[in-house]
């Protein structure tokens, strides 16, 4: 039976042959057997990760934030501009799994992770409001920046034309054309916007907490990267799953039209990093961006089997694998996180 029929008594079990990302004819319902262990596996370290903005301790950002002298005027429109960027993104992401990818994603172990993933973007959006309330910012200032401030805003339109068509209920995968639109979005979604997009605005603000600046932010922008970066290499996993399923999909002309949207994608955030950081300041400035984001850029070309874009160049932000690997850090989420994980996990000897 299709994914989208009603049940079929009688018919015969679901095989993990049977399982298939992407235009499946099993019974979308059962998760057992498990194909997709990747899947799964992300689901669990997901959920292993819980935690809540309101958490995290606002005072000292307050009060920073509303020092004379606190922040330099470059900091607090890098800052704000930032704020602005992610208050919005995370609902375009958010609306992106939950009415486009989820839809046509039919398997019911990548449909796990992304239920999960949909409350990590509800939870990421929760934070932005957050901020925005503790720090007294004009929330229609914040919010509408995507749609005001230029280099926000050609961000979140190039991004919408991937996932509109998608949305539209009367768009189904299962020709060679629509299946390539859908990992078009995959793309979009996956890789430019969470696995690029993202990574500069990490980069400022924890360059910032760094300097003991807006620690709060900084702390729950570390939570927003853990999670962010299970939910790039989710996208990687099931794009190179969908390549290795269906490579009819995957020919020259395709793989040359991704490489411009990457070009693309990177050519948007390096002018983002010139419009939030027209100045620079410790240890950040837009050219050092520019080479952070033509790195990355050529990482995520690898993750999905592409040439590197760029020649090759360093990571002039080392510090922010550090920031990557949690476990690392001492004092960092200590009790909370070992809370989470002893619900997550029950151990009773
Ligand atoms: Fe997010
Ligand atoms: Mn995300």
């Amino acid at each position: 039976m299709t994914a989208t029929t009603g049940l079929e008594l009688g018919a015969g079990r679901v095989s993990v042959d049977d399982k298939a990302m992407i235009n499946c004819r099993a019974d979308v319902n059962q998760l057992l057997p498990l194909k997709y262990h990747w899947a799964w596996q992300k689901y669990l370290a997901g959920c292993n990760n819980h935690w809540m903005p309101t958490e995290v301790s606002m005072q000292a950002d307050i009060a920073l934030w509303q020092a004379p002298n606190g922040l330099t005027d470059d900091e607090r429109r890098m800052l704000k501009r930032n704020l602005g960027f992610f208050a919005t993104s995370e609902s375009l992401v958010a609306n992106n799994i939950v009415l486009a990818v989820y839809r046509h994603l039919t398997n019911p172990e990548c449909r796990q992770y992304l239920l999960r993933q949909a409350f990590e973007e509800a939870v990421h959006t929760h934070t932005f409001q957050y901020i925005c309330e503790s720090l007294g910012l004009d929330e229609g200032e914040l919010f509408n920046m995507y749609r005001e401030v230029p280099s926000i805003t050609d961000k979140a339109a190039w991004a919408l034309k991937y996932t509109q068509h998608l949305e539209d209920p009367s768009f189904t995968t299962g020709t060679p054309e629509r299946d390539q639109a859908f990992l078009r979005d995959l793309v979009a979604f996956y890789v430019v916007f969470e696995g690029m997009w993202f990574y500069t605005g990490f980069a400022q603000i924890l360059s910032l907490g760094r300097r003991n600046k807006m620690i709060g932010i900084a702390e729950q922008y570390q939570y927003i990267l853990r999670d962010e970066s299970i939910h790039l290499n989710f996208g990687i996993d099931a794009i190179n799953q969908i390549k290795i399923e269906n490579p009819h999909l995957w020919g020259e002309d395709f793989q040359a039209e991704v490489r411009a949207m990457l070009t693309e994608g990177c050519e948007l955030e390096i002018a983002y990093g010139r419009d939030t950081m027209p100045n620079g300041f410790l240890g950040l400035n837009s050219e050092l961006c520019e080479q952070y984001m033509h790195f990355i850029t050529n990482r995520r070309c690898a993750q999905i089997g592409l040439a590197p874009i760029f020649p090759a160049v360093e990571n002039p932000f080392g510090w922010m694998s550090e920031m990557m690997d949690l476990k690392k850090e001492k004092n960092f989420f200590e009790t909370r996180v070992i809370e989470y994980q002893s619900g997550g996990s029950l151990n009773w000897d």
